[in-house]
């Protein structure tokens, strides 16, 4: 469902994407793992459309839909988008929020009591962001994304909003929804823990690059350098 070949960006005469290959399948997670600054956001940002490489190629079910000659805007793409601050939109309800991607707004109700069940938020259709917990709300963030049904959700950070004790299960919550609809996930993080809980397949990008790419549990017990082992070391 997606795949890219040959990601190159430069800002400034610096190659801070430097020939990224990638491919997810559907209903596959795979996550983009390093440290900060490593070219994480910003593949993801080409990815969705809103930034453009300097070369390269990315296809999106099984098209092109992006290269030297051919860019289409993020919102011709068919992938769903949910960054570090979910923004609701806090004039909206809920329900509004969720239908707020979808064409047609009378056949939305469906869809929407469908989306709000999934993420364990019935009832929820006349709230307001504001009187929802950081935890609801990202929820409502992930129903809203996926309300149009992409077949790819491009995913920066959105969990490191909340706070810890609520992490996980919104974590396991999300990977649970995003299975059930067969949508392909790229989801970049900076955590190994969350790659390790989260992923079908790591990619662990280091100054640009992708210096391994392995099932989370392969990954782990055979980093490719002491780099790499440093990086999980932390976890448990
Ligand atoms: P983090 O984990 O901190 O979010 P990241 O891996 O997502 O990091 P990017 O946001 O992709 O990193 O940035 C990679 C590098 O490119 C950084 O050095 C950043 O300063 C630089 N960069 C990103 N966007 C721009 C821009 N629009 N103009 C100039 N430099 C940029
Ligand atoms: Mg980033």
């Amino acid at each position: 469902r997606l795949r890219t070949e040959g990601l190159v960006r430069r800002f400034r005469g610096e190659t801070v994407v430097d020939g990224i290959d990638l491919a997810v399948a559907p209903g596959k997670v795979t996550c983009l793992l390093g440290p900060s600054g490593c070219g994480k956001s910003t593949t993801l940002r080409i990815i969705a459309g809103v930034d453009r490489q300097d070369a390269g190629c990315v296809w999106l079910n099984g098209e092109v839909v992006s290269d030297d000659t051919r860019h289409l805007p993020p919102e011709a793409r068919g992938v769903g988008l949910m960054f570090q601050d979910f923004a609701l939109f806090p004039h909206l309800t809920v329900a509004q929020n969720v239908a707020f991607g979808l064409p047609k707004r009378q056949a939305a109700g469906a869809r929407v009591a469908e989306l709000l069940a999934k993420v364990d938020l019935t009832g929820y259709d006349d709230k307001h962001p504001h009187e929802l917990s950081g935890g609801e709300q990202q929820r409502v963030a992930l129903a809203r994304a996926l309300a149009p049904r992409p077949r790819v959700m491009l995913m920066d950070e959105p969990f490191s909003g909340l706070d810890n004790r609520l992490r996980d299960g919104i974590r396991d919550a999300t990977l649970a929804v995003l299975k059930e609809e067969g949508t392909a996930v790229l989801l970049v993080t900076h955590e190994p823990d969350e790659a390790m809980r989260m992923a079908d397949e790591i990619a662990l990008m280091r100054g640009g690059k992708i210096v391994q790419q392995a099932a989370p549990y392969n990954i782990y017990n055979a980093p490719i350098d002491p780099a790499a082992a440093a990086f999980f070391s932390d976890i448990n």
